[in-house]
């Protein structure tokens, strides 16, 4: 079939897309009241769409008086990919143009076999949605992977835990072999987007998501957009050193957060507590599993151990140190945590909201929610098609 080859030819036909990918199908009155256009340069935008194949005519709307018109919705062919890479697996998803996801796939894979294993395990399970006849072909990819990336280029730079990464043109290899537009950012950000497109954070316009995953980053949305700095590296909150001396992180330097308090992390002290016999519940898991994650750790603290729940305490402690600070910084509307260690739930939720609201000052913390985040596994890859979506969704 045909894929999508146009672009918008100006601001106002973006704005009308991007409220039809929001909203839905809409009638023309009721686009009309969301854009300031007069009804007959509306009539025309919207023409010009209608010729482009972007945006059909579907379905009679709802009469306010005179002729009934046709509402206005996207292409229902067009179908955007969300490809989320973590360090330990990866999620690959189809969603429409209204970027509802059709079908979701995740694997379980380790991001340090580098970049050409990782992408033909991503382009199987791409070709996989593609054969169960969720789509024919792919509009656009958005891609996050788990270090700071060159934005503009779509390139990996010195990412601590994946290495073999470096400088790989991620952006455009995958456009190659997907044959379609592809945009790459950090899978914090990409959160962050899936959270504000349709999680815990719809409507709030400056917040951060924290990430607690293998390490620890954080999303920040400035005036409802993603602020990714000036070299793409804004929010690497897990390299703030906490521990003057602390302990050695995959960095290089000493004391870093996520050194002290990660998926990772986690998983080594449960281990070293139940070693050291601080722990039965934990020593059980180990002897069962031959290692422990933090999913072991959840569990144990579900049980009611408590070195398990000390362990969760401690990290809580540490990261809500940091947002503490990132709070007087930023004055967030809302700080959201998310990522693989939300199954540590409310007691890690409890330890951070303590560390902020006793460090920060009222004013900044007086209407602050502090949650967890809404679409789990989904978040990154609604957040990849929100980001390829916004990107076709531009003036050309
Ligand atoms: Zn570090």
């Amino acid at each position: 079939m045909r894929r999508m080859t146009a672009r918008p030819a100006n601001a106002h036909q973006a704005r009308l897309l991007r409220l039809l990918r929001d909203g839905g199908p809409h009638s023309r009155a009721q686009l009309g009241d969301q854009v300031e256009l007069s009804r007959s340069k509306l009539a025309v935008e919207v023409e010009r769409l209608l010729g482009t194949g972007l945006v059909v005519a579907d379905g009679l709307a709802a009469s306010r008086g005179g002729r009934r018109s046709h509402n206005i919705r996207l292409d229902p062919r067009l179908r955007f990919l969300g490809v989320d890479i973590g360090a330990t697996s990866v999620d690959v998803a189809v969603t429409n143009a209204e970027l509802e996801v059709l079908g979701h796939l995740n694997h379980p894979m380790d991001v340090r076999e580098g970049p050409v294993a990782v992408f033909e395990q991503v382009l199987a399970m791409a070709a996989g949605l593609r054969t169960s006849g969720l789509a024919e072909g792919f509009d656009g990819a958005g891609i996050g992977v788990p270090g700071p990336v060159r934005f503009p280029e779509g390139v990996p730079v010195a990412p601590p835990i994946m290495p073999g990464w470096d400088g790989f043109p991620v952006r455009e290899a995958l456009s190659q072999e997907l044959g379609c537009p592809v945009m790459v950012d950090n899978d914090v950000n990409l959160m962050a987007l899936g959270e504000r497109h349709a999680g815990v954070a719809r409507s709030v316009g400056d917040f951060l998501c924290v990430k607690i995953g293998t390490g620890i980053g954080c999303g920040i949305v400035a005036g409802g957009e993603v602020h990714r700095g000036t070299t793409g590296s804004a929010g690497d909150i897990g390299h703030i050193r906490v521990e003057p001396d602390g302990r050695l992180c995959a960095c290089g330097n000493r004391g870093c957060l996520e050194a002290h308090f990660s998926g990772a992390a986690l998983a080594r002290d449960a281990e070293e507590a139940a070693r050291a016999g601080r722990s039965a519940e934990l020593a059980g898991r180990l002897e069962a599993a031959g290692a422990l994650t933090a999913a072991d750790v959840a569990a144990a603290a579900a049980a009611g151990d408590p070195t398990a729940l000390g362990l969760i305490r401690e990290g809580g402690n540490r990261v809500g140190q940091v947002v503490a600070g990132l709070v007087s910084f930023f004055n967030p509307g809302l700080v959201v945590i998310g990522g693989g260690v939300t199954g540590l739930g409310h007691t890690l939720l409890a330890s951070v909201r303590t560390q902020v609201y006793r460090q920060s000052l009222p004013l900044a913390t007086g209407n602050l929610p502090i949650v967890l985040g809404e679409l789990g596994h989904a978040a990154g890859v609604i957040g990849a098609a929100r980001l390829i979506s916004d990107h076709l969704f531009s003036p050309a």
